[in-house]
């Protein structure tokens, strides 16, 4: 029985908060924390009750110091970090300050360039070590479970994997004109950065959005896919041996990008600061002001997520395809934890990461993407937490 500390509110939270509590045998004692404590408690005001004790807390986890005092207040195993990427850092020094085990979903991100790096937290290795503590980076869906998919490909199918193409459709319909998923911010600079994908040693840069293909998904139908970068591209490239080609995909539709070409065009999308009367503004910043709250989207959105890999590669020296995917319905999710499918895939994998840590099965001092842990526990898990997985052998190819 373990004491968990969730950093953030938001539809990613909501998830963890639900799924921490459906599982009690584990959190035993759970404290929600973050920038407006209004969420919290409207979050604790929701589960209170059940066999998981839930406390509340205000932090700014950009600074170290208050998320230390919090640590040392409520005493927790481990911290989810499920704020944004921008606090993953001052998060991992207050973990090392007082020795707690810590997980995340995204990469660290500096507020001034979109990056998708792990260089920053990769930096950590030795500290973490020293220390004696777990870090698990990027256990959401992707980055997360995308990651174990390919580590059980690689553990129980292949002889060597040759080619990996993670594919992440949503046939998601909430009804608005324009409105992104999951944090505004983060989405917007992924979609509006470079293309790229990683080939034969290194990486290969495109232009944003300009390959693009056609995709049968189950569940869903025929979707437009284009590559993307993809911030697993980078840690699959080096813990998958002998991988020669990494690709990223993911649907979206003509009217989305229709609206997201006009508000890069008109300058909304720039992360660069601006002065407007007198106060500096970042335009993506006031857009996501503007936009809906993606935690807002959970009982408008209609239609199912099908993300998964597909890997070609060698068998007994036989060529061999194997795609594992998971299909996740929004109103099914909304109906369970109050959030549409792109937080229920990313806060499910987030609660199963810290399980695995907190279980000793993952707990190993240092700092590791999650494809360098065993993946059978993390996949048995799935099936029990509401993500199924489906698993195929039949050619599935993209090109
Ligand atoms: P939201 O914007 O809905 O929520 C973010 C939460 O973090 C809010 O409650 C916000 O507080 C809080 N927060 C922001 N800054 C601070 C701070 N300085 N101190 C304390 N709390 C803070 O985001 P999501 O829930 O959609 O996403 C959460 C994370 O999950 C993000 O890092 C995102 O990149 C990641 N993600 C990962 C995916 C994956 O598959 N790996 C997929 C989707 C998301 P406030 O309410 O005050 O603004």
């Amino acid at each position: 029985m373990a004491k968990a500390l969730i950093i953030g509110a938001g539809g990613v939270a909501q998830v963890v908060v639900h799924k921490c509590c459906q599982n009690p045998d584990v959190f035993e004692e759970i404290c929600i924390a973050s920038r407006t404590k209004s969420k919290c408690d409207a979050l604790k005001e929701k589960l209170d009750g059940g066999k998981t004790k839930i406390q509340t807390a205000q932090v700014d986890a950009d600074k170290t110091e208050e998320v230390i005092e919090l640590i040392k207040q409520f005493g927790p195993d481990i911290v989810i970090n499920v704020a944004l990427p921008y606090q993953d850092l001052t998060i991992m020094d207050a973990c090392l300050a007082t020795g707690v085990d810590y997980l995340d979903t995204a990469n660290y991100e500096p507020l001034d360039t979109a990056k998708f790096e792990y260089k920053w937290q990769w930096a950590y290795r030795e500290r973490f070590e020293k220390a004696g503590i777990t870090a698990l980076l990027g256990s959401g869906f992707d980055p997360g479970v995308t990651g174990v998919f390919c580590a059980y490909a690689q553990k129980h199918y292949f002889d060597e994997i040759h080619t990996i193409d993670i594919l992440d459709a949503n046939g998601g319909d909430h009804g608005y004109p324009f409105a992104t998923n999951f944090n505004p911010e983060i989405n917007i600079r992924e979609i509006t950065a470079n293309g790229r994908y990683w080939e034969k040693g290194e990486f290969v840069e495109t232009p944003p959005l300009s390959i693009k293909k056609v995709y049968d998904f189950e569940g869903i139908g025929e979707k437009d896919i284009y590559l993307l970068y993809h911030e697993e591209l980078e840690s699959l490239a080096l813990n998958i041996k002998g991988i020669q080609k990494i690709r990223f995909w993911m649907t979206f539709s003509q009217n989305y990008l229709t609206h997201l070409k006009v508000l890069e065009n008109v300058g909304m999308t720039s992360i660069e600061p601006i002065v407007y009367e007198g106060r500096e503004i970042v335009p993506l910043q006031f857009l996501k002001a503007l936009l809906p709250d993606p935690a807002s989207l959970g009982p408008r959105t209609k239609g199912k997520t099908n993300i998964g890999c597909v890997i070609q590669g060698v068998k007994d020296g036989q060529p061999r395809t194997y795609y594992v995917y998971n299909m996740c319905d929004h109103q099914e999710a909304y109906k369970e934890v109050g959030s549409q499918a792109i937080s229920y895939t990313t806060g499910v994998p987030a609660v199963i990461g810290a399980m695995m840590i907190l279980k000793g099965l993952w707990k190993k001092p240092g700092v590791f993407n999650i494809e360098e842990f065993d993946p059978d526990p993390f996949m048995e898990q799935l099936n029990k937490q509401g993500l199924p997985w489906h698993e195929s052998f039949e050619p599935v190819l993209l090109d």
